[in-house]
């Protein structure tokens, strides 16, 4: 078996064709597979160039730095943990303790059946529930009888209940 100096150069031309196809096909999955990546975990569309473009431009050293700054999260589990959060928040506010006797209580509830301490008031105007210590209804604005408003001017202080009136009527009076 001789040696033969022109199979090997056409052998070394071969295996750097290979790797040569080899290294594009690798680079071109990787700046497919950043965009893929980027797009479902930023909307804004500057970072998604970025990530693509630092990849297309570094190649692998890109991969790296892409892999380390990418964010955390996609843009669904950010979603699903935004929903989980809201609805530990809801839970949380619906499960309030009577101050009375410390069993649960509904939001709904006027009093407590447990051992019959006030909960709620309602809006002698529009019926709805309001916390205790609110003097002004949060749904129709108007405020709770007999309740003292602070910061009211005499002349304020002095004209009767009407909910229109609050803010509107700026007008000094003759
Ligand atoms: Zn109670
Ligand atoms: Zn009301």
């Amino acid at each position: 078996m001789s040696f033969d100096p022109a199979s090997l150069s056409n052998f070394i031309l071969i295996l750097t064709a290979w790797g040569g196809a080899f290294l594009a096909a690798l680079w071109l999955s990787l700046v497919i597979w950043t965009y893929r990546d980027i797009r479902i975990r930023a909307r804004d569309p500057l970072a998604r160039i970025l990530a693509t473009l630092v990849t297309a431009i570094l190649f692998l050293p890109g991969i790296v730095i892409y892999l380390i700054l990418r964010p955390s999260r996609t843009l669904e589990e950010e979603y699903q943990s935004t929903l989980e959060e809201e609805a530990l928040l809801q839970s949380i506010e619906e499960a309030s303790l009577c101050p009375g006797c410390g069993r649960k209580t509904r939001e709904i509830w006027l009093v407590c059946p447990g051992c019959h301490i006030r909960l709620k008031k309602p809006c002698h105007q529009c019926n709805k529930l309001m916390e205790l210590p609110w003097n002004i209804c949060p749904f129709c604005g108007t405020p709770a009888p007999g309740v003292r408003r602070e910061n009211l001017t005499l002349d304020e202080a002095l004209r009767p209940v009407n909910p229109i009136s609050d803010e509107t009527s700026a007008s000094p009076s003759p």
